[in-house]
């Protein structure tokens, strides 16, 4: 009945697990006649499936739980030292330093909302048209800058922008695009950005399911990512970073766990993680996410980057063989990218697209501006949009664990059989 411990190293080749199966791998859906098949998810970058061994974390955990960091019982404690070592294994998976803070929070959304809420007085934000809505918005005073034209220029007009700016600075980019998957240059920024005596922070939500991430190596000051695009369930997320802007920062809610003492004033904790994760805390959410962490991390990701590359890379040549699918990408054909694809077809809304790929051909894919408005109109034009209605949407591929051949083959046939069609 001892407390368990994580594995929170990188293992040596020799160590190195095979990579673990999803659950619903066998999942049928019906499909137009009423006919059933295998259900061909395309649709990780929105919420990958669960990892079995996720799965079975969060069996282990069930049978005995209670509430953190209050209970002198044993599941009490037990269900803290659980949640505690979550956050050496988060802080292990994304290499962060011994000081940094590590908060569970819900998702990215909710960790780019808390950062926003701790930045010094006065503080200017620089941030790109190519970000989600969740790393675009929470900024109260943000300078935002045209999408690059390639790499380089990104970092020219971070530089640009950043010169410009008097007092407190916060860079704020993705390491992996959720609209092309396009790989961003994260570490050249962050060395602009501290030239400039401005910090950078990274939404690595669709980075971290794709490619091992070294926050210190990188020299980035603040991480964020959601559990749910990392093979665990929904509604665990963390924030990584530097301790003092979160220690002075107003509690991101407020309430018990986040407090010292209340008798007529309030004493909040300066420690990051108590002030800033009031009330009960999502504990098998947290416990999920650091199995999903540990569990990429055994494979020592060699072979998941190799098959990921290698089913990218089929489905990439298979849709540019077909006439009337227009792939969409910021930075060209050959920039790296992770498992992620968008493409509009000719003479088809983006929803038209997806319907049929769900009701014909038991294909699950995003259709839309994937939280991203302003990308994906700079992507496909304001005025037509590249799409039959003209209303700027894509559909979006998106691959990871348990992606097969198969699934990559259907929906390059599921496009050439639409594209064919008479309309
Ligand atoms: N950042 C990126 C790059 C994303 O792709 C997403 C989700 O699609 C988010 C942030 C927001 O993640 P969540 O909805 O889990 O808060």
């Amino acid at each position: 009945n001892s407390v368990p411990t994580q594995a929170a190293h990188q293992p040596s080749p020799a160590e190195e697990r095979p990579i673990p199966a999803v659950l619903g791998a066998d999942l049928e859906v019906p499909v137009k006649g009423g006919r059933l098949v295998g259900y061909a998810n395309l649709d990780y970058a929105a919420s990958a499936p669960c990892l079995e061994p996720v799965s079975a974390a969060v069996a282990a955990a069930l049978p005995a739980y209670s509430s953190v960091h209050r209970g002198a019982g044993y599941a009490s404690q037990l269900t803290t030292a659980r949640y505690e070592q979550a956050r050496h294994t988060v802080r292990a998976f994304v290499g962060a330093r011994p000081d940094d803070a590590v908060i569970f929070t819900r998702n990215t959304t909710d960790a780019t909302n808390l950062l926003a809420g701790c930045l010094p007085e006065g503080t200017t934000t620089v941030v790109f048209d190519t970000e989600h809505h969740a790393s675009l918005l929470p900024w109260k005073n943000a300078v935002r800058l045209a999408p690059p034209a390639f790499p380089g220029e990104a970092v020219r007009a971070a530089d640009e922008a950043l010169a410009a700016i008097d007092g407190p600075k916060l860079l704020v980019v993705t390491a992996a695009s959720n609209v092309t998957g396009e790989l961003w240059p994260i570490a050249a920024l962050a060395h602009i950005a501290h030239r400039h005596g401005a910090r950078i922070f990274v939404d690595a939500a669709q980075y971290v399911p794709h490619r091992r991430l070294n926050l210190t190596a990188l020299d980035l000051d603040y991480v964020a990512f959601s559990g749910h695009k990392l093979y665990a369930p929904f509604g665990a997320g963390a924030l990584i970073g530097r301790r003092d802007w979160l220690a002075d920062g107003e509690p991101y809610l407020k309430g018990g766990g986040a407090v010292r003492s209340v008798a007529e004033t309030t004493e909040w904790h300066d420690d990051p993680e108590p002030r800033h994760e009031a009330g009960t805390p999502n504990v098998l959410g947290a416990i999920a996410l650091a199995a999903a962490c540990d569990a990429l991390s055994a494979t020592g990701w060699t072979a998941l980057v190799e098959e990921e590359e290698r089913l990218i890379g089929r489905l990439r040549s298979g849709l540019a063989a077909i006439e009337g699918v227009r792939e969409l990408a910021l930075w060209g054909d050959a920039h790296p990218r992770v498992g992620i694809v968008s493409f509009t077809v000719a003479g088809y809304t983006a929803r038209e697209v997806a319907e049929a790929l769900s009701g014909e051909y038991g294909i699950g894919v995003r259709d839309g501006k994937f939280c991203a408005h302003p990308f994906v109109r700079h992507l496909l034009g304001e005025s037509d949009g590249g799409c039959a209605d003209g209303t700027a949407s894509a559909v979006r591929a998106s691959i990871g664990i348990g992606t097969t051949d198969e699934h990559v083959d259907r929906l390059v046939e599921a496009l050439r059989d639409l594209t064919a069609r008479t309309r």
